[in-house]
């Protein structure tokens, strides 16, 4: 016979307001195994743990209920104390008579019945309960970071200077991510790039830390403390150790028709070429579908120039496999694409995006700083800006959330513009103004009350090109009136969205996505830069959109969570995972198609039928992938796969204790 102690909590007035105690501690003494109940005020503080921890030594108790609240807030505290206590903390049941029961009931006779039903459904699962013990697994002590923008780059640092070797896998041919396209940053106005170079420079020159540029990851497996991932190292066709980055081919290579990445297609660059000018590693790549050699075997004057010998045009990708302990995913966000908003006349040669704009003001941009309009090269005289061009849209050609920095950046825009050119006019259409940042607020008001950049609160229903003129037709919504302004420029603040790969990417990683594809984090609030796959992390614009600064934040606290699991020498497992009785199991397979964190595969076994031996297939849980869902256990037909502190059994006992 089972000895179970049964303690029901008060939780101050909580619990005790709207369930009767006492009676539950009475009715909880006639519950079958049940050899001591009691009631205390708050069961979690140390006296209540004692007390928990003398009774079970003074009465011999052998299982433990705590009727109280959620196991999510409390399970731990009074499995450690039963642990103490000399129990198995798995022997240990939490009846959640708070958050299910005081407080979604009004009625104190209903709460108590409810709180009787939940605890017996406890006792009567807590007498199946049988000992479980978590197992170990090994931690590999490096990190993998997906992506080398901003938030990449702060997260490989944190952990590097930690200690702890760190691979960056970058898309593009450099490290630096949109950032290290922006001319100034807001609110403090400073050189983006000065701020971001020596950063992209530490990066790349840290003992601990591994640039793959010009990478992808392209297939991962394993779990938490030892994902194993093959990455691609594109073919760059250029030798990276002998490069010594002079530039001759980059200078002398004749195919220069293909539009600048960088520049945001304001500029052409060479087949070979360089992104831009810090870019790191400053080495060069040929890009297979403008080289003339590799297109059509001619050419091929960059190798005959090269003085270092460090063109290879049979160059190949390489597949590289990695052991990793912990990944960062740190991929960023891309721009919604223009076409759709037919209104804005976006292939206008004048009407340019923000981020057009960051390199038309930049000094090492394609008019060196000079703010020209693209289609003649003259100075404009009025520039109208347009916030929200496909953010707060509900429509399906837009998205339906804020993203966040357009107005930030459009005041920093319109005053970096009346800083340069006073006479220049600057207009801004908004819907509202959302400046919620340390001094962003004031920044913006600088712009208003410094500058003399004038804000319409409406949206401009339509551009109409007239001759070297934009008319820009829109409705001032605080005065009612039309307006039509004769614009030189227009620059739309487009929305962010999540990369076009999120998805692709979502699938390698087994993580999960918002309906607007950003990565989801665990829990909004207590968990915002991890993932619910154990292991890995999220940082920056790949979660939702983001300022710099709250990139760097949460950059550094997924390094954080990193350096905490690299710290560790073994990783403790849940052992609340699926097992397989491979008696029962038909080798249908059916539960591997169901997990969806692929941690069922097969194995061949032999089994003694009748004194025959015969092979046979069954179903193979790997505990270490294993997240305890249950869902393979629905999926079984003959029962064979049951969830370790959750079976079949000890579920239909909850059921029947409750329906009793
Ligand atoms: S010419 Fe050779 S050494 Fe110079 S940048 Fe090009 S590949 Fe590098
Ligand atoms: S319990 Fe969930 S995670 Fe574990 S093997 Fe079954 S389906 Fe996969």
């Amino acid at each position: 016979m089972r000895k179970i102690g049964v303690f029901v909590c008060w939780c101050g007035s909580n619990i005790a307001a709207t369930v009767d105690v006492k009676q539950v501690v009475e009715e909880a003494k006639k519950m079958p195994g049940v050899a001591y109940a009691a009631d205390y005020q708050y069961m979690c503080s140390e006296i209540g743990q004692n007390m928990m921890k003398e009774v079970i030594d003074k009465h011999n108790l052998d299982r433990v209920v705590v009727a109280a609240c959620s196991p999510r807030m409390h399970e731990n505290t009074f499995r450690r104390a039963a642990e103490e206590a000399g129990i198995n903390p798995y022997l240990v049941e939490i009846a959640n008579i708070r958050e299910q029961c005081s407080w979604v009931h009004k009625d104190k006779e209903a709460g108590t019945e409810k709180a009787i039903a939940l605890t017996r459904a406890a006792v009567a699962k807590v007498t199946l309960n049988s000992e479980l013990v978590p197992g170990e697994i090994d931690v590999v002590k490096k990190a993998l970071i997906i992506g080398g923008g901003i938030a990449g780059i702060q997260s490989a640092l944190d952990i590097a200077d930690a200690g702890y070797k760190v691979d960056i896998v970058e898309k593009t041919p450099s490290i630096g991510g949109k950032m290290a396209q922006l001319d100034k940053t807001f609110p403090t106005l400073d050189c983006s790039a000065c701020i971001l170079t020596p950063k992209m420079v530490d990066a790349a020159k840290h003992p601990n830390i591994t640039l793959h540029t010009y990478s992808e990851v392209e297939k991962i497996s394993g779990y938490v403390g030892n994902f194993n991932v093959q990455i691609k190292k594109k073919a760059r066709y250029v030798d990276m150790d002998k490069c010594t980055g002079c530039r001759i081919c980059t200078e002398k290579c004749p195919s220069k028709k293909a539009k600048s990445e960088f520049e945001e297609g304001l500029k052409n660059r060479g087949a070979v070429y360089i992104p831009f000018a810090q870019a790191v590693p400053n080495v060069p790549v040929i890009d297979t579908d403008e080289c003339i050699k590799l297109k059509t075997g001619k050419c091929g004057l960059c190798e005959k120039l090269c003085p270092s010998n460090a063109i290879k045009f049979d160059d190949k990708d390489e597949i590289i496999t990695e052991e990793y302990g912990a990944i960062v995913v740190a991929s960023g966000y891309d721009i919604i694409d223009l076409n759709k908003f037919g209104e804005y006349q976006y292939d206008h040669p004048d009407v340019i995006t923000s981020l057009e704009f960051e390199r038309i003001t930049n000094a090492a941009g394609p008019t060196n700083g000079k703010f020209l309009r693209p289609s003649d090269g003259e100075k404009p005289k009025k520039v109208v800006f347009i916030q929200c061009v496909g953010s707060r849209d509900k429509t399906e050609r837009g998205k339906s959330y804020c993203s966040k920095i357009c107005c930030m950046y459009t005041a920093k825009h319109s005053m970096l513009i009346k800083e340069k050119y006073p006479d220049i006019e600057a207009y801004v259409f908004y819907i509202d103004v959302r400046t919620p940042g340390k001094n962003f607020d004031e920044f913006q008001r600088r712009a208003v009350e410094k500058y003399g950049v004038q804000y319409i609160k409406g949206m401009v229903g339509k551009i109409f090109p007239e001759g070297k003129k934009l008319m820009v037709h829109g409705v001032d919504t605080m005065s009612g009136e039309t307006l039509v302004i004769d614009a030189d420029m227009v620059v739309l603040a487009a929305a962010t969205k999540a990369k076009s790969d999120a998805i692709d990417l979502k699938r390698k990683l087994n993580i999960s996505t918002d309906i607007n594809n950003f990565f989801t984090e665990a829990h909004p609030k207590l968990r915002p830069v991890e993932t619910a796959s154990a292991g890995i992390y999220l940082a920056g614009a790949c979660q939702g959109p983001k300022d710099i600064p709250e990139t760097v934040a949460q950059s550094s606290a997924a390094a954080a969570k990193v350096i905490g699991l690299l710290n560790k020498s073994k990783l403790v497992n849940n052992p609340c995972v699926s097992a397989v009785d491979e008696s029962l199991c038909s080798g249908c397979l059916a539960c591997t198609e169901m997990c969806p964190y692929d941690a069922i595969s097969y194995k061949n076994i032999e089994i003694d039928d009748h004194g025959k031996k015969i092979k046979k297939v069954v179903a193979d849980v790997n505990e270490a992938l294993c997240h305890g869902c249950g869902g393979c256990t629905v999926t079984c037909r003959p029962g064979a796969i049951d969830l370790k502190g959750f079976t079949n059994k000890q579920i239909l006992a909850e059921v029947d204790a409750i329906c009793h």
